[in-house]
């Protein structure tokens, strides 16, 4: 996508370029609000990153004039934590979605992903992100920074016990039951290559697994 990042701290700014166009999407920057306004409407951004608090004049401002404009690029806001009624104002106003300061690049990444794939839809409710890995439940859909894992469904849903409670610890009996619904003989060593071939598709890079062993325990996801 083309993207118009909007952002006046020079570090920050910085890793959402970085993170961005290593993701394989083209960037923009401006770092104060006449420049961002100047740009948003001169070019045809399919996605601008809008920071709230800018010199010169506010991301809601520039939000407006945006929308007041027809342009029709995506708006996704920065906001600031302790400020709710930024986000209410924000979607308000015609953004397409937020994120709260401070956030990940892996979250930042997981909504730009979305907003590109679904041309301006709101996250899913179903949608659960950690680490780098973005799970959509209801379409059975993983990815791993953006890159789809092909995953079996016993594979998808034995991730799925740990993505929806992360830190909590998972015995191999409790997943074999979940998973394996008591219908079959089953075996606790299946578990565990279950476990195996899941840390070695999600494995991004030189990174510990995201699914820990509990030494006599069983298994459990690592809280990034
Ligand atoms: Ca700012």
């Amino acid at each position: 996508m083309n993207i118009l990042s909007v952002e006046d701290e020079p570090q920050l700014a910085k890793h959402i370029a970085r993170a961005l166009t290593r993701s394989g999407h083209t960037v923009d920057s401006a770092d104060n609000g006449p420049d961002a306004l100047e740009k948003a409407l001169s070019r045809a951004y399919d996605l601008v990153v809008l920071d709230v608090n800018l010199p010169g004049c506010d991301g809601f401002e520039i939000l407006r004039r945006i929308r007041a404009a027809d342009v029709p690029s995506r708006v996704l806001m920065l906001t600031a934590r302790a400020d709710v009624m930024d986000r209410v104002q924000g979607l308000r106003s015609g953004a397409d979605d937020y994120v709260t300061k401070p956030f990940s690049m892996d979250e930042l990444l997981a909504r730009v992903e979305v907003l590109g794939r679904r041309g301006g839809a709101s996250i899913p409710e179903d949608m659960v992100h950690i680490g780098g890995i973005v799970m959509e439940v209801g379409k059975r859909r993983v990815t791993l920074q953006g890159e789809v894992v092909a995953l079996s469904p016993r594979e998808f849903d034995v991730l799925r016990i740990f993505m929806q409670e992360p830190g909590r610890v998972f015995s191999r009996d409790e997943i074999c039951e979940r998973i394996w619904n008591r219908e079959h003989e089953y075996d606790t060593r299946t578990v565990e290559i279950f476990i195996m071939r899941l840390r070695k598709k999600l494995c991004a890079g030189d990174e510990e697994p995201l699914i820990e062993t509990v030494r006599g325990v069983g298994y459990k996801m690592r809280r990034p």
